[in-house]
Parts: structure tokens; C-alpha cells; sequence
């Protein structure tokens, strides 16, 4: 069950509240770069990405922003660390939402005329608060970034916006490993009602990066915690929103498309399931629909393990079965499978 929070507004995307968890992805280029930012953009937003962040990293990258908010129809997040100044620019420039560390941003007041300008704007500000950064007296107690040293580095951060009155806000905080940050949310949202951005930090690769976030960020969902999240991947950002869409799939919480399920195969399957499976999802990539198109590896077993899928194929030696809402309704050649599947799905579904 989700727990209830605030809402809010970046551009036209809502977060929090009953709103669907929000999935967003970072752009990996030189933001000043806008050729090569926009279409990373593009990309990303034909992936499904609902909000995009891009590093602004000095006075060109400001420069860019208006350029890229003009060109794009996704909300657009301007990540600032360190110099106040960006981040002043950035909301000038028309960020729909900034994204600070108010731990490497400096004195309280630079702090405050960030908050001032987004005030002015009515734009809101996310905290990032992570291990990495906290201030040094936090560290000295704690002696290393433990879930406490990082929980109250946030309330630190935040008592400053509620000294301006700023509401706007949505919190994230990283701890150093995937049970430390799964601690840190939990203490987050048992005591602020802001939306929370979830995501593994640092993640790595894209298999192992992968993997983490969907136990980190599956966890904390699972627990009814989170209202956007990001998949960070040391990898192409397409694959942080393909990855974020099948952990939010895997639970239930948001449909994106087709989506293909396959068996893992044993001793009873007499087919190249994966290049079957491969094949398969290629040609889904095409549709639009919300779907369940299960490939199985044998026709014993097969079609009961599938029952929920809406279609389907289960494959055996030179025949094999279509088979539609749990019930087969062809038998084809093996060679024809595929294609009799893609001819019911079309006969079935309304795409
Ligand atoms: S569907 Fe058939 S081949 Fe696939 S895992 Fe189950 S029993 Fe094995």
C-alpha cells in the first residue's frame, strides 16, 4: 500500500500522492552539447522516459537550458552542484525543477536565494542528499555515513526550507550500500510526507546496476515508498527507462507496452527457445498495446504455467501450440510459430 504524500508539479508530470510512480532517466552528454543532448533526449523519451535531468556544470550548460526547454515536450530537471549561481541560472532559465545537494552548495543563505528564486518560479527543488557529502561535524559523530549520519544530514537540509516556508520539495538520500539507503527511505518517509526520488546510486554496469536497483528500488516500492524513480547504469540511458518500467512491471505498478515472459527451459525443450524469445520480443518492440505474450519450451507444460498471459506460444518437437487467453487455438509447424502468434495477436488485439 502506498503511503500518502504531498504532490507535486514539475512541468506537467504530478509525483506523489495516488500519482503513477514517475520514471526518470539522466542525460549521460555535455549538456552545452545540444545537438547530442537532444537526441539523447529523444531517445529516451520514445523509451518512456516521463522526466529528464541534465548536469549544469557551468555558465554554457545554463546557456543551453532554454534551448533544450524549447525544444523538448518532457519536463526538464537541471542537476546543480556546488555553485549557487547555476542553480540560480538554471531556475531563470526554465527548469521545471532543480536538483541541489544543499551539502556542497555552502552557507544557509545561498541556500535560501535558491529557494527565493524556485519560490518566484514555483518550481520545485529536490534535496540530494548523499553519503558522500555530509557535513563534518554529522561525520564526526557518527564516524562514517551510517543510516543516522545520513537521515539527520536530511533533516539538517530540510529545516532550512521549512525556515522559508517551501513545501515544494521531493528528497532523495543515498546510503553507501543497497540496505543502507532501503534504511534510509524508510526513516524519510516515516517522517516527511514529500515525495521521495528513489534510485541506487553508483549502481554500475548494466546487468549488475540493473540487478541492485531492482532489489534497492523494488524493496522500498514494494513497501509502498517512492513516487519517481531513476535506474542509474553506467550504460546507455535508454536502458536506466527499460530497466525502471520492468521493475515497475515486475510489481504491478505500471503497465508500458507488451511484455514478454519466457520459461527458463529444462530437459524438456527440444527448440532454440531464446532465439525464439528473442525474435519475439523484436517484433513486440512494434506494438503499442498493453500485453502478456508468454513463450514456453514445450507444450506439456507449458500453456498451464502461462495461464494469466494474454498470448502465447508453447514449443515442441517440429509443432507447437498459439494459444490465447489460456486457451490453445492453433497447431502450427515449428517454423510457422512465430508468425502464427504475431497473426492471432492481430486478429485479438486492437492495436
Ligand atoms: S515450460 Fe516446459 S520447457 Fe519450459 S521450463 Fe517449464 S517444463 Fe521446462
Amino acid at each position: 500500500m502506498r503511503q500518502r504524500k504531498r504532490v507535486v508539479r514539475i512541468g506537467d508530470v504530478l509525483i506523489g500522492g495516488e500519482h503513477p510512480i514517475a520514471v526518470q532517466s539522466m542525460t549521460k552528454t555535455k549538456t552545452f552539447d545540444l545537438e547530442n543532448t537532444l537526441r539523447q533526449i529523444r531517445r529516451v523519451q520514445r523509451a518512456g522516459c516521463e522526466l529528464i535531468r541534465c548536469a549544469v556544470v557551468n555558465r554554457d550548460d545554463v546557456a543551453a537550458l532554454p534551448k533544450i526547454r524549447a525544444a523538448i515536450t518532457m519536463p526538464l530537471i537541471a542537476d546543480v552542484h556546488f555553485d549557487y549561481r547555476l542553480a540560480l541560472g538554471a531556475i531563470k532559465s526554465g527548469a521545471d525543477k532543480i536538483r541541489i545537494n544543499p551539502g556542497n552548495i555552502g552557507e544557509r543563505w545561498k541556500v535560501t536565494e535558491i529557494i527565493q528564486s524556485a519560490k518566484d518560479r514555483n518550481i520545485p527543488i529536490r534535496i540530494g542528499i548523499n553519503s558522500g557529502s555530509l557535513p563534518d561535524d554529522v561525520l564526526a559523530k557518527y564516524a562514517r555515513p551510517t543510516v543516522k549520519a545520513i537521515v539527520q544530514t536530511a533533516k539538517r537540509a530540510l529545516s532550512v526550507f521549512e525556515s522559508n516556508d517551501f513545501t515544494n520539495v521531493v528528497i532523495s538520500a543515498k546510503g553507501v550500500d543497497v540496505r543502507d539507503t532501503i534504511e534510509v527511505y524508510r526513516a524519510l518517509s516515516e517522517q516527511y510526507d514529500f515525495p521521495l526520488h528513489v534510485g541506487i546510486t553508483e549502481a554500475g554496469l548494466a546487468f549488475e546496476g540493473a540487478v541492485k536497483s531492482a532489489v534497492g528500488i523494488g524493496v522500498l516500492l514494494n513497501l509502498g515508498i517512492g513516487d519517481t524513480i531513476r535506474v542509474s547504469l553506467t550504460a546507455d540511458p535508454t536502458r536506466e527507462v527499460v530497466a525502471a518500467y520492468a521493475i515497475l512491471r515486475a510489481l504491478g505498478l505500471r503497465k508500458h507496452g507488451p511484455l514478454l515472459i519466457s520459461c527458463p527451459t529444462c530437459g524438456r525443450c527440444d527448440v532454440d527457445l531464446e532465439g525464439i524469445a528473442v525474435k519475439v520480443d523484436r517484433r513486440l518492440k512494434k506494438y503499442g498495446s498493453d500485453m502478456k505474450v508468454a513463450v514456453m519450451g514445450c507444450v506439456v507444460n507449458g500453456p498451464g504455467e502461462v495461464r494469466d498471459a494474454d498470448f502465447g506460444i508453447a514449443c515442441g518437437k517440429n509443432v507447437g501450440a498459439v494459444f490465447a487467453r489460456g486457451k490453445e487455438i492453433r497447431r502450427v509447424k515449428e517454423r510457422d510459430l512465430i508468425d502464427a502468434l504475431f497473426e492471432v495477436i492481430d486478429e485479438n488485439f486492437d492495436n
